[in-house]
């Protein structure tokens, strides 16, 4: 996250901009096919040229020997007739030597060669018994050479050389070179570009989001990245808005607790105050002082309660999934029922149990407890004189319903949505005469679900509720567990 507080060049700086490195990688590999294409597109039409002046210049030079094999002699006229006899060989020098390397007939005017030497490489090796053949193409223009060994009745007896400057195959060589190196400089400079404009939009569409990040970590959760596009930034882009909403709904609800727990205490505490400055500015009589004290003792009783509550609900949410033990829920119920059963006698009220089957559930026993513990109580609480409250455990599928039902005042419809909310009372004057903190269904819906259990409520106006409370049965055998 440091990245986010430091501005964008000092970020660049110690990250580095891995959209612009791959961008230079994608030019060097790009550089690299089209020069290897580039040379073998060049080399590939020069070697047809040389097979195909190879081919046809050495069966000149062996036409040519073959008129020599059979003259009778050898010398500079009976050459030039043989050389005259082939008509137009389309080639620019022609010389015949005889066995001896010695020239008996040159085409050229200029520099001829007739009566001496000729030690040219190509008619040395075609005087050792080679055809020989070499070409050269330079600046726009093919020079090739070929010679061939003259042989007469198994008998060396001179050597035909051939010379060939060809400019127009030359030119058409040179161009298609040119044509191919132009095509892969202006793909190279279409590419650099290319990857540089495409580099610059995703770095562009990368720092969005990391000054979107900026301006969450300044507290602005409203705030909403917009990508664009249909790729995995924009995917990334929605998941971070996802983020941010929840980020943003998490932030509302917490300063939204803070501020209930805050007008929650502050009612008793006032209170307490009133009581007390009542008491200090009075000249009351000891009975009516006595009752202002059992009322502050009420009220701080009260405070105890919402603070054991509120203690109650911040240890469940730091509380880490996975902690939970296999407990059966029949015991806990119980021990529920025998702790309450003093306040329902009072109340006049008959608890009934119907605790049909048991069943162990993975849970941590004092949520258990606490679950049916908050359930029972408010059973008692919101019913009415000689009511009856029951509660049954029964097996459906593989799951324990544990069902309270009482014949108490009942939960209009319209609130019956709002119960598990935190703070959230019906009747608040009842709910607090019953020394209630609306913090006891929201505990337990947190409870049940942090378990992997659901809770339903139904209940009608003047006749009563009941909640039913859904857990996975355990099962020691089939979950493989001892
Ligand atoms: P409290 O501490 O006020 O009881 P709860 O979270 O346990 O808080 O319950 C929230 C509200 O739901 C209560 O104030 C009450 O109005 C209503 N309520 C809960 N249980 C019952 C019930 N069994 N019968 C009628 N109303 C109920």
């Amino acid at each position: 996250m440091a990245i986010i507080s430091e501005n964008k060049t000092t970020a660049y700086v110690r990250y580095g901009n891995t959209q612009f490195r791959y961008a230079m990688i994608y030019v060097l590999v790009t550089f690299v096919v089209l020069t290897f294409l580039n040379i073998y597109s060049s080399e590939s039409s020069q070697g047809l040229v040389y097979e195909s002046k190879k081919s046809s210049m050495v069966e000149k030079c062996l036409l040519a020997g073959n008129e020599i094999a059979n003259l009778d002699i050898l010398n500079t006229t009976s050459a030039a007739s043989v050389v005259s006899q082939m008509g137009n060989l389309n080639v620019d020098r022609i010389i015949i030597t005889n066995q001896s390397g010695l020239a008996v007939y040159d085409s050229y005017a200029d520099n001829n060669a007739v009566g001496r030497y000729v030690l040219f490489p190509e008619i040395v090796q075609a005087m050792n018994g080679n055809d020989v053949f070499t070409m050269q193409p330079q600046n726009g223009i093919i020079k090739s050479h070929a010679a061939t060994p003259v042989v007469s009745y198994g008998t060396l007896i001179g050597c035909v050389y051939i010379m060939e400057y060809d400019a127009d195959q030359g030119a058409l060589l040179k161009s298609l070179q040119d044509n191919v190196f132009t095509i892969t400089l202006i793909l190279e400079i279409a590419v650099l570009l290319f990857s540089l404009i495409y580099s610059h939009i995703f770095s562009g569409r990368l720092q969005r989001i990391m000054n979107s990040m900026r301006i969450i970590q300044e507290g602005d959760y409203s705030h909403k990245v917009n990508m664009g596009g249909h790729d995995e930034l924009t995917f990334l882009g929605d998941k971070f808005n996802d983020l941010t909403e929840r980020l943003q709904s998490s932030e509302r609800k917490r300063s939204q607790f803070v501020s209930d727990a805050s007008h929650e205490l502050k009612t008793p505490l006032a209170s307490i105050k009133l009581l007390s400055d009542s008491i200090l500015q009075n000249n009351m009589d000891m009975e009516t002082v006595r009752e202002f004290v059992e009322d502050i003792g009420n009220e701080a009783d009260r405070l105890n309660r919402m603070t054991q509550k509120l203690l109650s609900l911040s240890r469940i949410e730091s509380q880490e999934d996975g902690d939970c033990e296999i407990v059966s829920i029949v015991p806990t119920t119980e021990r529920v029922v025998r702790m309450l059963s003093a306040i329902a006698e009072k109340n006049e009220i008959t608890i009934e149990t119907n605790l049909e089957d048991d069943c162990s559930i993975l849970i941590l026993e004092d949520d258990l407890y606490q679950i049916i513990f908050n359930l029972v109580e408010n059973g008692i609480k919101y019913n009415t004189h000689g009511g009856k409250l029951n509660i049954l455990l029964c097996k459906e599928e593989d799951n324990a319903v544990l069902r309270v039902t009482d014949t108490g005042v009942g939960i209009p419809e319209d609130a019956l949505s709002h119960v598990f909310e935190r703070f959230y009372r019906v009747d608040k004057a009842r709910s607090r005469q019953s020394g209630g903190s609306g913090l006891g269904l929201s505990i337990v819906r947190n409870m049940v679900e942090r378990n992997n259990g659901t809770i339903q409520v139904e209940s009608v106006v003047g006749i009563g509720s009941t909640f039913t409370v859904t857990f996975p049965i355990f099962d020691t055998e089939e979950d493989n567990l001892t």
